[in-house]
């Protein structure tokens, strides 16, 4: 009887990232050249549930390269945090001939996937797809460079009507526990500062803004602030301002989920492209419980642990460059 092929299950999970398409593609056409089956899971770990597990060629994953969002879908899934979830989820998979999964998401994912790998034995491997950035032990997470260029584009709008108007503006972006989005949006857009949950208090930062002074010979200046419990949002941030300095004409712009579209960037795709061409050779290796990351430009292996446990540490000297080079 000739032996059964061994097959490689796929999902997204978690928040959409620009770039996961592409991840997919990689994942699905090297697993294919080291003959491989693949298998598709929709909607996340939900699809172990829903049983929405479809094979995969090569033709499924034409044409994707260029779109942002996730063909797969995603979702959150409560039931894979459970015991009892995550053994119906175990019996879909063996049900389904699946050997291995590569994931593709954020924390979460990757933390659900830690636990399901160590209660089963099971081997994953994960990719790290989240426009926030905040992943230990890889120098960028997919969709982070796109989202990047969003915010650019959307604060360069917004300086036209801000430098016409002679306005203070705050704009906020996502970035619910990293600011890296907010730090580097602002160099990005040539903001005059960031606020970011990193910093520890949105008061500490106000006044050292304040005390600079928002304006100095400028016709109008831009805040971006990080949308965070930290920070408490852009909305509270203006109010704050507004009561103390009633001379500034303050507004307030939220870019919101706009943040996550679009076609992803070259770099988004060529990481994308080389995590999930990485995520099959890892698993050739017999690497398990591992995220791929990327650092100096070299593919590593990092243990879920690692990578879910650490705080990514942000360049605060960055706030420094924000400050001097708007001056
Ligand atoms: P993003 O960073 O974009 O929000 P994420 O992957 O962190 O993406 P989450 O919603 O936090 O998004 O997690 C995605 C899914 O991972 C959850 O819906 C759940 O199914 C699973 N998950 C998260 N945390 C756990 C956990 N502690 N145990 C088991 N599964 C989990």
């Amino acid at each position: 009887m000739a032996k059964r092929k061994k097959c490689i299950g796929i999902l997204t999970s978690g928040g959409d990232a620009p770039g996961m398409n592409a991840a997919i593609r990689a994942v699905t056409r090297t697993a294919i050249y080291h003959d491989f089956d693949v298998k598709a899971v929709y909607r996340g770990y939900k699809g172990l549930f829903n049983e929405e597990i479809v094979p995969f060629k090569t033709q499924n994953v034409s044409n994707i390269i260029q779109q942002g969002g996730t063909i797969l879908k995603t979702a959150r899934c409560q039931e894979f945090t459970t015991k009892e979830g995550r053994q119906l989820a175990f019996d879909t998979i063996t049900k389904h001939g699946i050997d291995a999964l590569v994931t593709i998401g954020g924390d979460g994912t990757l933390t659900g996937a830690r636990i399901f790998a160590t209660e089963y034995n099971f081997p994953i491997v994960g990719i790290p797809g989240t426009i926030d950035n905040d992943l230990y032990g890889t120098d960028r997470t997919i969709g982070y460079d796109t989202a990047l260029n969003t915010i650019m584009q959307a604060v360069d709008k917004i300086r036209d009507t801000a430098t016409s108007h002679e306005r203070l503006f705050f704009i906020e972006v996502m970035g619910r526990d990293a600011g890296f989005l907010a730090l580097n949006g602002a160099i990005a857009s040539g903001a005059e500062a960031a606020i970011i949950p990193e910093i520890a208090t949105q008061e500490d930062q106000l006044e050292e803004l304040i005390k600079n002074g928002f304006r100095k010979s400028k016709n109008s200046s831009i805040v971006i602030v990080a949308e965070s419990p930290q920070t408490g949002g852009a909305m509270h941030v203006a109010e704050l301002v507004k009561k103390e300095h009633p001379q500034y004409d303050v507004r307030v712009s939220i870019l919101g989920h706009m943040q996550r579209g679009g076609s992803p960037t070259a770099n988004d795709r060529i990481l994308a492209s080389r995590m999930g061409e990485a995520a099959i050779y890892a698993l050739l290796d017999d690497q398990r419980n591992v995220m791929i990351g990327i650092r100096n430009d070299q593919i590593e292996y990092v243990p879920f642990i690692k990578a879910i446990k650490n705080d990514k540490p942000i360049n605060r000297d960055l706030l420094n460059t924000i400050r001097i080079l708007s001056t």
